[in-house]
């Protein structure tokens, strides 16, 4: 949020979008920043998958699209998005894993924390070699997890939601903190949590 003469407001609620392609890391520095900086962690890929697991009318929805590496209709995640920030614990601050992918989804987010009397303080976008993408992914053995569908998820993380990040870079005022993935992960962590420090918060705990 920013005050009248353009300063960023140092009390709003930290929202963190987590932005990369599969397999960057966003899930595991998801958790540990939002641990680290007292803030809640929404994932939508998480959500999805517990909704599958338990066959909820949700998680029947969804369960062709994930399975396959498709994206779940924007409609849809942003319904299930905007229903789970209206919860108390993410009114002092959130990072946001895997949302939004598209710019249908971005849009619909501003609106859902416009409401909610919150903005996007930053994106933080995790770059690592495909190579090494495919290397991790194949290891990590999810159901989605899979050569093929693996190469699929690739492919509409750049036909969809890379795009998305020239739209923050040319349609919107929030910084797009662009972050080296390729390292370990307190040291990309340390990374990501000292570029918060200098261009956003002096507040946010190394
Ligand atoms: P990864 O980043 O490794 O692809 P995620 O857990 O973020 O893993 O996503 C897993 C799957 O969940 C995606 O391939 C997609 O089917 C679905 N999904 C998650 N988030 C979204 C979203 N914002 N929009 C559409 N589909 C989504």
């Amino acid at each position: 949020m920013e005050t009248t003469d353009g300063r960023r407001d140092h009390t709003a609620p930290l929202v963190l979008v987590l932005f990369g392609a599969p397999g960057v890391g966003k899930g595991t520095q998801a958790q540990i920043l939002a641990e680290k900086l007292g803030i809640a962690h929404l994932s939508t890929g998480d959500a999805f998958r517990t909704a599958i697991a338990n066959q909820t009318a949700v998680g029947k929805q969804v369960q062709r699209y994930v399975e396959s590496g498709a994206l779940v209709p924007d409609e849809l995640v942003s319904q299930i998005v905007a229903e789970e920030l209206q919860k108390p614990q993410y009114r002092s601050g959130v990072v946001l894993d895997g949302f939004p992918r598209t710019i249908a989804q971005a849009q619909a987010l501003e609106k859902i924390l416009s409401d909610l009397g919150m903005s996007v303080t930053a994106v933080i976008n995790l770059v690592v070699p495909e190579d090494v993408i495919i290397d991790r992914l194949v290891k990590r053995g999810r159901k989605d997890d899979r050569p093929d569908i693996i190469r699929h998820r690739l492919e509409v993380y750049h036909k969809e939601t890379a795009p998305l990040l020239q739209y923050y870079q040319e349609h919107s005022t929030i910084p797009v903190i662009t972050i080296d993935g390729n390292a370990d992960i307190e040291t990309v962590n340390q990374r990501i949590l000292s570029a918060i420090k200098s261009r956003i918060r002096s507040d946010a705990q190394p």
